[in-house]
């Protein structure tokens, strides 16, 4: 077919309310419902034929309520991850001949479908997989998933139609050319919008994909290959392997056609990722392109000038510390708060927190659930028995912790006098929050000793009304965040507004749902042409 088609502009996806009684509500509900009363083998999916994986079985559980199996996977063997890896490089020729409009349509498709009759399957599947509250899955498996659709198909559009500049005679272009072998896209537990995209970038670009999504996100990744078979995308074009990624190590990542690793996940994962394609580099028939999102230990520091909006830095400190449970990686877990301020802070700070409900997300009343697993759930025990035996440090509010039912850790805030102490430094990847209190004057040296305290550069937020010295403080930390705020929380970057990623122990940057990211997934060829080529080897200068 000819013809330059211009694709649709996007626009953000709008957020549904689920006030009581909409019909967003019992839409939600009854995929709830349904999908308790299920129990299916999650599978992988590979060549376009859902098989269950050749290893050992695995129930996903609710977080909130860990007796109830939501569905069972089993790990992909090594031989299902070399099935998969072989099919995505079979599905590799006709997918790169594909045009990009059409390759779009496929994108653009599921993402109307997501927007209409898939949305509350999608939505109920990260909220009793993951343990998110309504509003928590809405802004994240439904309106960030398609987010990333409409506006990835917009910049991959703007990257394709760049001009080079051709003189008279001669004419210059690109061919931005998919990368040679296939994309491993591996992704973590926390965001089925991440886990949705990571393989869909590549794949918009002309990449095939083997995708290995977390098992505690697989309900939602199950749903979410489903959503994009019924979109169009041709079997093999994205691969799905279920498990924990040790087969995926072992098979997938020394493979000599490995041509890109995108991965979301924690710091340590990705630097093994790292380190195993360094030792397989002669192995490779090109440089693997790595692509990495990953930890952060996110700030939010006040000036003195913030004390006249107390009420607006309370309400950023609860939603950026404990939505999700804190387990956003732009999650606030470290605040720095002048001594003039605190005592208006403190009080309200400390009553909001408590008010704060986890419990099982099937109420909407709820504000938050459960954390993702017993290592989650373990890890953050253990933190805070080590935090209320420490001299060091006061916990102020929170600091309960029960899995009975499900795995449950209280909203905590604990106040520490040392800016180095661990809890200013390690990602817990739970909901606790360190405050650090400092005399006014030091403000300047506190915010270049938050810089660069921790080893990532994820999020943060600065927060005052004297100008000059919020133009100082981002100046001051400009190396210590990818994406960083002014008045506002550090987390709720939005696709097309706040393209995202962190430097540092954080990632490569890479921006994702931007043209950043875009521009890694292929592998531009220049072409010029010369329309009348010289007939004569010398030079004007030679007489
Ligand atoms: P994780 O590192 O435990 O797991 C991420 C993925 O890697 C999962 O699919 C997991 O199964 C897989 N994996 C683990 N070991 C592997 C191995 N040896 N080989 C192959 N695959 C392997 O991370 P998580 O707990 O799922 O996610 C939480 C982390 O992700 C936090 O550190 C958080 O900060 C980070 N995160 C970062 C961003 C960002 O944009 N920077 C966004 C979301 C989450």
């Amino acid at each position: 077919m000819d013809g330059l088609a211009a694709l649709p502009h996007p626009r953000n996806e709008l957020v549904r309310d689920y006030v009581p009684g909409s019909p967003e509500v019992v839409a939600v509900q009854a995929e709830l419902v349904r999908l308790r009363s299920e129990r299916p083998e999650l599978t992988c999916t590979i060549a376009g034929q859902q098989r269950s994986g050749g290893g050992e079985p695995l129930d996903v559980v609710e977080p909130h309520n860990h007796a109830h199996v939501l569905g069972t996977l089993h790990q992909a063997s090594p031989a299902d991850v070399g099935d998969a890896v072989d099919a995505a490089l079979a599905a590799g020729a006709a997918w790169r001949e594909l045009h990009y409009t059409e390759r779009a349509a496929v994108l653009l498709r599921a993402a109307d479908l997501l927007a209409g009759p898939r949305r509350p399957t999608l939505n109920a599947a990260t909220m009793l997989g993951q343990s998110k509250s309504v509003f928590q899955a809405e802004i994240d498996a439904a309106c960030e998933l398609i987010d990333f659709l409409r506006f990835n198909v917009s910049f991959g559009e703007r990257l394709l139609t760049e001009r080079l500049n051709s003189p008279p005679g001669s004419w210059n272009r690109f061919d931005h050319r998919p990368l040679e072998g296939f994309v491993l896209a591996i992704t973590p537990f926390n965001f089925t919008a991440i886990a949705g995209n990571l393989p869909l970038a590549p794949a918009l670009m002309g990449n095939t994909v083997v995708w290995k999504p977390s098992p505690t996100q697989q309900l939602a990744a199950h749903y979410t290959m489903r959503l994009l078979e019924t979109a169009g995308l041709p079997p093999g074009v994205i691969n799905l392997v279920t498990g924990d990624g040790v087969a995926v190590s072992q098979v997938a990542v020394p493979h000599r056609d490995l041509a890109g690793i995108h991965f979301t996940g924690s710091t340590g994962t990705f630097q093994q990722l790292w380190a195993t394609v360094g030792e397989n580099i002669g192995r490779y028939r090109g440089y693997p392109r790595l692509v990495g999102e990953t930890g952060g230990k996110d700030f939010v520091i006040a000036h003195p000038s913030a004390g006249g909006l107390i009420e607006e830095l309370c309400a950023a400190l609860v939603r950026g510390a404990f939505e999700y449970q804190g387990q956003k990686c732009s999650a606030a877990s470290r605040a720095y708060i002048p001594r003039s301020i605190w005592p208006q802070l403190r009080d309200r700070l400390v009553a909001a927190t408590e008010d704060i409900s986890y419990g099982n997300v099937a109420d909407l009343k709820n504000f938050g659930g459960a954390v993702i697993d017993r290592r989650a759930y373990d890890r953050a025990a253990a933190v805070i028995a080590a935090l209320r035996a420490d001299p060091a440090c006061r916990i102020i509010a929170g600091g309960g912790v029960d899995d009975r039912v499900g795995y449950f850790v209280q909203p905590t805030i604990v106040e520490c006098d040392d800016p180095e102490h661990d809890v200013f430094m390690t990602e817990y990847f739970a909901p606790i929050l360190a405050v650090h209190i400092f005399a006014d004057p030091r403000y300047d040296d506190v915010v270049a000793q938050a810089a660069d305290v921790a080893p990532y550069a994820l999020t943060g937020a600065v927060w005052g009304a004297d100008r000059p010295a919020i133009a100082a403080s981002l100046q001051a930390l400009r190396y210590a965040a990818g994406n960083i705020y002014v008045n506002d929380k550090p987390t709720g970057a939005t696709v097309g507004q706040q393209p995202f990623g962190g430097a540092r122990a954080s990632g490569t940057n890479d921006k994702a749902g931007s043209g950043f990211n875009l521009m890694r997934w292929v592998s531009p060829r220049v072409i010029k042409e010369t329309f009348v080529p010289s007939r004569d080897y010398r030079y004007p200068h030679m007489g």
